[in-house]
């Protein structure tokens, strides 16, 4: 079983790499050991972000880390065990955060970030996905004066790079969500021109069914080794072998062990996130997403139900889930919209795939021919896999690329 290329995983971002190399007449095998949109892709906040062109740097004031220090915060929590196991990509993390580096990643961040409703709109179209989008926007929540004036200023400057919005005050979110007590807030940013998507996973599954349609294989097979040969790459999975001319490894949170074999050891580290659905009744049915800015949480309606996610827990791949920050983030929740009946009885946890510098890695791998790298999204790979598919084509069949790629490339990690 030959192929021209291998994509290993099918998250948003494989499974959009696969779907624009198959439109472009590769012959592509989709390679994951689950259902395609199964992981990270599945459990996110299903935002496809145009207004995120700011990155999620370190805290790095004192006010911020003393914050964050007593670990029960909703927003960002942590483990000692992932600080010792990952704490030379925290601290690369911690120094690429200053204003200066912080300023000049944003510029190259946001070279991918406006393309991201355009290029999901084509797989869109392609796909028949359209019932799954609204175009409504999404609100951002206040609960202090001094957070909501700083995030209008932001947002004022940001319309410079094509992000709209306009300033609710409590009156107006009242009108617009009246199922909503706004008790603790004091107005919202309404980003209009980032979408939401009813169900992410379904999204995904969509982009994957349009890829098969145009004649790509799907393979659900986890792989285990993975080996150059003179003329190529021979897969080696769990139930077969599969070979072919080139490969792209788009594994999210899990593409580091896929490449650490090969001689790479990207600082590649994993952000959790949680999410649990409530059952949506007559009082608590809700029209946008919202996003309680100083809690750091979402609260989105979704086809499952409303769908709660949590902010960021610094720990392990395999440490088994903690629900302390959910719990929190519920109670906050429930003061605003009564969630009653929990749809699963156990909530779902999943990985942002994070780098320390806040930009995924797309591009060749340094050491390898015919080998390509497309991971690494953090907070923004629902948003971005179909521009980094677009991207990772381009790449492989050498054409003109839609954004400069250099910044993104693994090679920045060589020196
Ligand atoms: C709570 C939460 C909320 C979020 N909200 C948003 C949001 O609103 N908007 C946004 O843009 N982003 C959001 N994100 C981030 C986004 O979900 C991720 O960046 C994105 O899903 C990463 O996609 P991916 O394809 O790289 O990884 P994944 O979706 O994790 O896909 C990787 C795939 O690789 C497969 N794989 C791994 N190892 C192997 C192997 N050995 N063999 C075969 N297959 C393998 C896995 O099975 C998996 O399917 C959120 C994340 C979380 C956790």
């Amino acid at each position: 079983m030959r192929y021209e290329v291998i994509v290993i995983g099918a998250g948003m971002v494989g499974t959009s790499v696969a779907w624009h190399l198959q439109k472009n007449n590769a012959e592509v095998l989709l390679l994951d050991k689950k259902l395609p949109g199964s992981e990270t892709s599945y459990g996110n906040a299903g935002l496809i972000q145009r207004e995120a062109i700011h990155t999620h740097p370190f805290p790095r004031q004192l006010s911020e880390m003393i914050r964050v220090l007593p670990n029960q915060g909703t927003d960002i929590r942590y483990r000692i065990p992932a600080l010792l196991r990952y704490h030379q990509a925290l601290l690369q993390y911690w120094k690429y955060s200053t204003p200066a580096s912080v300023k000049k990643i944003e510029a190259e961040w946001q070279t991918l970030i406006e393309h991201c409703t355009s290029e999901h709109q084509t797989m869109i179209e392609a796909s028949g996905a359209e019932y799954l989008i609204s175009r409504k926007g999404w609100l951002q929540l206040h609960r202090s004066e001094e957070t909501l004036k700083e995030a209008i200023a932001a947002a004022i400057k940001d319309r410079e790079q094509g992000v709209e919005h306009t300033v609710l005050t409590i009156e107006e979110l009242k009108a617009m969500e009246p199922s909503a007590n706004f008790d603790d807030f004091v107005g919202a940013i309404h980003w209009l021109n980032s979408w939401q998507v009813s169900n992410p996973s379904l999204l995904v599954k969509s982009y994957a069914k349009n890829f098969q349609e145009m004649g790509g294989t799907i393979k659900e097979s986890s792989v285990n080794e993975i080996v150059q040969e003179q003329d190529g790459w021979k897969i080696i999975t769990d139930n077969d072998t599969f070979y072919s001319d080139k490969l792209v490894i788009a594994a999210g949170p899990w593409s580091n062990d896929l490449i650490k074999p090969l001689g790479y050891d990207l600082p590649l580290f994993p952000m959790r996130g949680y999410h649990q659905h409530f059952k949506v009744t007559e009082k608590n049915t809700i029209n946008h997403s919202m996003f309680d800015m100083d809690k750091g949480f979402v609260m989105g309606p979704m086809q499952q139900g409303i769908r709660i996610t949590t902010g960021a827990e610094m720990t392990t791949m395999n440490a088994p889930k903690n629900f302390g920050q959910l719990n929190t983030v519920l109670k906050f929740a429930r003061k605003i919209l009564p969630l009653e009946d929990a749809v699963e009885s156990e909530a779902w946890a999943g990985s942002r795939p994070c780098m320390p510098d806040m930009k995924p890695v797309i591009g060749p791998a340094p050491q390898h021919d015919k080998l390509w790298f497309a991971f690494g999204h953090s907070h923004q790979g629902f948003t971005l896999g179909p521009t980094t598919g677009r991207l990772v084509e381009e790449m492989i069949h050498n054409k003109p690329l839609l954004v400069d790629i250099k910044p993104f490339s693994a090679e920045r990690f060589s020196q």
